[in-house]
């Protein structure tokens, strides 16, 4: 049976998905190259340099070719990535900090490129994460930063060796870095806001198209798309066939067996209609004990024997123990047919089998309207 609503959110989540993978296979890729290149122009005497930098390049190179080859695994991995290229950043950070020599002369470099990878790392975190975790992620970063130029001035201040101007400096870029962070915050609480409210209001559609006691798509649903497959014959000319079909004495069911026990009847007739009929037909349930079947791209005979498959389905053995038979309206849209037209010839026919004897099924074609 075709599923009736498209799940769009899905699919986005899933096109959303491999361009975040491109994503993070380019930037890790680039920072390969970042490390490499640092390296390779590296001014003597910076063992960090001279010794981390290969190192990071080879972790980043395992994370590109986990990315690579296992996308499914990428929810997972991004935990990973954020974590080890934040603590690359970090530790270098310290290293300007701590060990690297007179901070002044740090102080370029550290503006110029560790900053912004710090700021590129906090807004990762939004990306990679949802809003909640992506903050927490950033607020540690942000810390953990703040925490080692702290700890890193406070040394070189109390030795007297840097200037108010160094100071102002630093100060302003964590400012920066805190806007950043809360601009990304705001942002991406925004995003997941708007991506529970896509979900909510699919979830609400769904329900609106969807028969609760079988699972079926409901009248409403079956309207549209039989206002479709309309759209399609008149444009495409590709035959569509409508199937009426109405439980026989269902009233005496009820009456004998109780309301519970008619609605059972009613949901295994619908499992057994939704396992008779092919990967492209629907099915909905009209109303009451009534159901439709839409079939598109047949007509003529191969209908009649659909309908029929589904009558013995039904009719071969007791449905939640009790012996059920139904009548069948066949007929096929034609060009000319309106979305009436064509019901009502599909519940002409289901009335003939009634009155020929129930359990039984009727054609009419598109011309005999
Ligand atoms: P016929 O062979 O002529 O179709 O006889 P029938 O008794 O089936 O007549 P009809 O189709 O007019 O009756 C439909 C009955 O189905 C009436 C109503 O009580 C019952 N019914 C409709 N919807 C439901 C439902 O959701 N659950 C249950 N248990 N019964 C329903
Ligand atoms: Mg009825
Ligand atoms: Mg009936």
């Amino acid at each position: 049976m075709q599923v009736e609503a498209t799940d769009s959110v899905g699919v986005d989540a899933d096109r959303l998905q491999n361009w975040k993978r491109l994503v993070y296979l380019v930037a890790l890729a680039a920072g390969v190259a970042i490390f490499l290149l640092s390296w390779v122009i590296r001014t003597p005497g910076d063992p960090f340099l001279a010794y981390l930098y290969p190192l990071f390049a080879g972790v980043l190179v395992v994370l590109f070719l986990a990315v690579w080859r296992a996308p499914q695994a990428l929810p997972r991995l991004e935990g990973w990535m954020l974590g080890l290229v934040a603590s690359m950043i970090l530790s270098r950070l310290a290293w300007h900090f701590h060990a690297g020599g007179s901070l002044e002369e740090h102080l370029l470099v550290l503006a110029g490129g560790h900053y912004w990878a710090v700021g590129i790392v906090i807004l990762a975190a939004f990306v990679m994460l949802e809003h909640r975790r992506g903050l927490w992620a950033g607020l540690a970063i942000l810390a953990i930063a703040t925490l080692i130029a702290v700890t890193g001035v406070a040394g070189e201040w109390l030795r007297g060796e840097l200037s108010r101007e160094a100071i102002v400096y630093l100060l302003r870029i964590h400012l920066f870095l805190a806007i950043l962070l809360a601009l990304a915050s705001v942002a991406t609480s925004m995003r997941d806001t708007v991506k529970d409210a896509l979900v909510r209001s699919e979830a609400l559609e769904q329900a609106a198209r969807t028969d609760p006691l079988t699972g079926l798509a409901n009248r409403r649903a079956a309207e549209s798309t039989l206002q479709r497959q309309a759209a399609s014959v008149r444009r495409y000319g590709l035959p569509v066939s409508v199937i009426g079909m109405d439980i026989d004495h269902f009233k005496a069911v009820n009456d004998t067996h109780g309301h519970a026990m008619g609605d059972a009847v009613i949901a295994g007739v619908a499992r057994l209609l939704r396992d008779s009929v092919r990967e492209p037909d629907f099915v909905a349930r009209w109303g009451g004990e009534e159901f439709l079947i839409v079939a598109p791209e047949i007509a003529g005979e191969p209908s009649v024997q659909l309908a029929e498959r589904c009558r013995q389905a039904i009719a071969e053995r007791p449905i939640a123990g009790v012996p059920v038979t139904a009548s069948f309206g066949v007929t096929t849209f034609g060009p000319q047919d309106s979305l009436d037209s064509v019901l009502r010839r599909a519940d002409d026919m289901m009335y003939r089998a009634k009155q020929e004897g129930r359990d039984r099924v009727f054609y009419s074609p598109e011309d005999s309207a």
